[in-house]
C-alpha cells in the first residue's frame, strides 16, 4: 500500500488541479534543474487572431483569408482557428478542400477548386527558395506576430499576421522558478523573432526556436546530456515524444489526448504557475517519506 503521506498528496495534488500519472517521475519534480516550456498553448494562449493580411499584386486582403481559410478548416493547429474565425468574422464564404495534407511543422496543403493551394512557414519558403518582402515579414516578426504564406500553385498570394496571447501566469512561473534556481527554457517550431519577442515577455532564460517536431525530443536530450534534470511542458501532439524523453513531462489539461497519454503529469487548469505548485507539492510529499 502506498504510505499515508503519499495518498494525502494525492488528494491535495487532484485539488490543486494536478493528476499525476506517473509516481516515480513526479517524485524527481524535487530535484529538477530546468523547465522547457512550449510556447504556443502553453506560455501563449494559443488563440491567435489575424492582425494583418498582404497580398500581391493581383490579390485581395478577401482573396487571401478565403484561399487559406478553404484548407485550414482541416487542421488542428491553434494557426488554423485564427485564420477560419478572422474570415467568417468577416462574412467572407469559405470554399471546399480535397486531398488535405499537413506538412509537420511547416504547414498544410490542399486542393481548392481544382488549385493547390498551401499554407507555410517562414522555413518553408526559404528551403523552397520562395521570394517575399522580407522587410514587412521582419516589421511584423519583431512585433511578435506569427506570419505564414499563401501559396496559390506554389505561387505566392500573400501572408497573414497573426496575433497571440501571452500568459500573465507563464511570467509568473519564470520568476517562481528563478528563485528556486530552476532555469526556464522555451521550445518552438514558430520563428526565432516571434519566440523572442515572448521570451521578452515573460523573461524567460533560454529560447530554441525554429525547431521541428521530431528535433524537439532531440532538443530536450542535449539539455538532459548537459547534465540537468529536465521537465518538459506542452499541449500538442508534435511535443509527446519531447515529454517522453524529459525526466518529468507534463501535459497542459486544453492539449490533445496524445499529450494527455505521454505525460507523467497533467495540468488541469493549464496554469504554468501550476508547475511550481507540483514541484512544491513534490518537495512536501517526499521531504516527509525520508
Ligand atoms: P509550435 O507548436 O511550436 O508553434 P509547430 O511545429 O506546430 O510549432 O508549427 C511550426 C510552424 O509551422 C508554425 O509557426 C507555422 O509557421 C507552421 N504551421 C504549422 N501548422 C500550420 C497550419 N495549420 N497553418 C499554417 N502554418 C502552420
Ligand atoms: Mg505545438
Amino acid at each position: 500500500a502506498a504510505p499515508l503521506v503519499v495518498a494525502v498528496s494525492t488528494s491535495i495534488s487532484a485539488k490543486q488541479g494536478l493528476l499525476i500519472r506517473n509516481r516515480a517521475d513526479f517524485e524527481g519534480a524535487r530535484n529538477l534543474d530546468a523547465v522547457v516550456f512550449d510556447k504556443t498553448g502553453t506560455l501563449t494562449l494559443g488563440k491567435f487572431g489575424v492582425t494583418d493580411v498582404v497580398p500581391i499584386e493581383n490579390y485581395t486582403d478577401e482573396g487571401v483569408l478565403q484561399l487559406a481559410a478553404a484548407i485550414e478548416q482541416n487542421s488542428e493547429h491553434p494557426i488554423a482557428a485564427g485564420i477560419v474565425n478572422s474570415t467568417k468574422e468577416k462574412g467572407l464564404t469559405i470554399g471546399k478542400v480535397s486531398d488535405f495534407e499537413s506538412i509537420p511543422g511547416k504547414g498544410i496543403q490542399g486542393n481548392v477548386n481544382g488549385q493547390k493551394v498551401n499554407v507555410v512557414s517562414p522555413g518553408y519558403m526559404d528551403s523552397h527558395e520562395l521570394r517575399y518582402n522580407q522587410e514587412r515579414f521582419e516589421q511584423l516578426s519583431e512585433e511578435g506576430k506569427t506570419v505564414v504564406f499563401v501559396l496559390a500553385e506554389d505561387q505566392l498570394a500573400g501572408m497573414i499576421a497573426l496575433a497571440d496571447i501571452v500568459r500573465d501566469s507563464a511570467k509568473e512561473a519564470v520568476a517562481a522558478l528563478k528563485a528556486k534556481g530552476i532555469h526556464s527554457i522555451m521550445l518552438t517550431g514558430d520563428n526565432r523573432k516571434v519566440a523572442n519577442w515572448v521570451a521578452k515577455q515573460v523573461a524567460i532564460d533560454e529560447v530554441y526556436a525554429e525547431v521541428l517536431p521530431n528535433e524537439k525530443a532531440h532538443q530536450i536530450q542535449q539539455v538532459k546530456d548537459s547534465g540537468r534534470r529536465v521537465a518538459m511542458t506542452g499541449d500538442g501532439v508534435n511535443d509527446a515524444p519531447a515529454l517522453t524523453t524529459a525526466d518529468l513531462g507534463i501535459a497542459i489539461g486544453a492539449g490533445t489526448d496524445v499529450a494527455m497519454e505521454t505525460a507523467d503529469v497533467v495540468l488541469v487548469r493549464s496554469d504554468p504557475n501550476d508547475v511550481v505548485s507540483l514541484i512544491d507539492l513534490s518537495k512536501k510529499t517526499y521531504r516527509k517519506l525520508v
